[in-house]
């Protein structure tokens, strides 16, 4: 499982960050960071979810709300 964060989009609410400790706030910039996140595409960030961690990246991504987080499970197919 993996998730994608589109920072770009991120509007720094932070709600994420209660619900999965790999959101980070960045009060600088006023938008989370994605720990451990490669940047795949110009502010697209992606991470494999660690074992065990996979409901809080999925309670992360719903409780964005401007969708700027998707997870997709190992064959792609979008979860969240
Ligand atoms: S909940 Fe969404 S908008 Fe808020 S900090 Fe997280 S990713 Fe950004």
């Amino acid at each position: 499982m993996y998730v994608e964060f589109d920072r770009d989009t991120c509007v720094g609410m932070f709600q994420c960050v209660a619900e999965w400790d790999a959101f980070e706030k960045n009060l600088n910039d006023g938008k989370a960071d994605l720990a451990g996140s490669e940047e795949e595409d110009e502010d697209l960030f992606v991470v494999e979810v660690p074992d065990g961690e996979e409901l809080d990246a999925k309670f992360a991504a719903r409780s964005c709300p401007v969708d700027a987080i998707e997870v997709y499970d190992d064959d792609g197919e979008q979860v969240v």
